[in-house]
């Protein structure tokens, strides 16, 4: 029975013989991991910019100041919103966006989903 030729698992030390070039199960696992993590790390920061103390106070002091969704009240609706939306996306926690009072608008939660959905879109061209 003819066998199709193996390849050695392309992690350094490894042994094993895959049936094509690349990493054993093993490792192919593991480096999917990594790559989920450098997928995960720009969210897992902005995550932790949400817990900073000081954009806390600064979420607080814009509700004060504008506790009805923006959206809502354009279209003539008076509802109470829950979320401090950044106007214009922030890259990252260093970004002067991230934390610039004029740059918060307050919405609703299906407001925010609406406005996530096409920041989504328009950055994928649609
Ligand atoms: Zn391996
Ligand atoms: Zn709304």
């Amino acid at each position: 029975m003819p066998r199709s030729a193996k390849t050695p698992c392309r992690h350094i030390g490894c042994r094993a013989l895959v049936d094509k070039p690349g990493f054993c199960p093993a490792h192919q696992r593991q480096t999917y991991r990594a790559q989920k993590q450098t997928a995960g790390h720009a969210y897992q920061e902005r995550n932790r910019f949400y817990q900073r103390a000081a954009w806390k106070r600064l979420r607080e002091q814009h509700l004060s100041l504008e506790p009805l969704c923006r959206e809502c009240r354009k279209a003539g609706r008076l509802v109470v919103g829950e979320v401090v939306d950044h106007i214009r996306p922030f890259q990252s926690p260093a970004d002067p966006l991230a934390l610039d009072a004029g740059n918060l608008q307050t919405l609703c939660k299906p407001c925010h989903n609406a406005k996530t959905r096409s920041d989504t879109n328009r950055r994928r061209g649609n």
